[in-house]
């Protein structure tokens, strides 16, 4: 059982969103990990999916529902709910958090619970029980910002909140290799290589210099997916254990952590 006084954070790769359907060995490797969390009083995630203009937004609606945020696929992910309620109470005091760091935060009482958010969470918590609150990627943003505002969140840790990261290290939908013939790409495994190295090392200066890496470019075409992982850092700084490794067509990197 993880230590319910200081709960590590996640940052869990979510993948193509069939994985909401076909979780394979990503799923059982998630699952594992949420039998072994303690009851938890929330889940904060930083979702890939939530991006909106300065300031930081948490999601504030007492019945959130979900988004199928998705296009072109078969009808039944478009079936599949995640039935969590919401925590205005953990929402205001988030931003309370964030605003005392001196970052900007305002609540948004109409925003659902993205796929990057139910899609790990049906594996991770599947009673849905746990009240889950959103943290939105800001426009623009830096990865200092997202480091300053995980450990602006790191108090939540010690009060029963799950701190979750929700996007992947290596993202390129222009680069699926749709027939998933020959494994990852070798840009692909180099700029993994790379984040795993400067994790392992404790390098977070390094990691903020993420786009000078090899293959930065082709990985992280924009930078939503990883983004959430300095959110993670941020508020544990430790080095992490592997949650999961392993990929997706070619050019999504699987790749989890648990963050202390
Ligand atoms: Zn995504």
């Amino acid at each position: 059982m993880i230590d319910p006084a200081l709960l590590p954070t996640l940052f869990l790769a979510h993948g193509s969103p069939m994985l909401a359907l076909e979780g394979g060995a990503w799923g059982e490797a998630v699952s594992a990990l949420g039998r072994r969390l303690p009851p938890l009083r929330g889940i904060l995630v930083c979702s890939a999916h939530w991006e909106a203009a300065d300031p930081f937004r948490l999601s504030s609606a007492e019945v959130p529902g979900v988004m199928h945020d998705f296009g072109g696929f078969p009808e039944a992910l478009y079936t599949l709910d995640y039935p969590a309620p919401g925590a205005p109470d953990l929402a205001t005091e988030a931003a309370s958090l964030l605003r005392a760091a001196g970052l900007t935060a305002e609540l948004d009482a109409q925003r659902p619970l993205d796929h990057g958010a139910w899609v790990p969470l049906r594996y991770l918590a599947p009673a849905a029980n746990v009240p889950v609150v959103q943290l939105s990627l800001p426009r623009p943003r830096t990865p200092q910002l997202l480091l300053a505002a995980g450990r602006a969140l790191a108090p939540l840790r010690q009060s029963g909140v799950l701190l979750l990261g929700s996007g992947g290290v290596v993202h390129n939908l222009r680069r699926l290799d749709w027939q998933d013939a020959s494994g990852p790409q070798p840009w692909a495994l180099a700029f993994q290589a790379w984040v795993r190295e400067r994790l392992a090392a404790g390098d977070v200066a390094g990691l903020m210099d993420w786009r000078k890496a090899p293959g930065a470019t082709e990985c992280v075409p924009t930078s939503e997916h990883l983004d959430p992982l300095f959110v993670a850092l941020g508020a544990a700084e430790a080095v992490p254990e592997p949650v999961y490794e392993g990929w997706q067509l070619g050019s999504l990197s699987l790749e989890s952590y648990q963050f202390a």
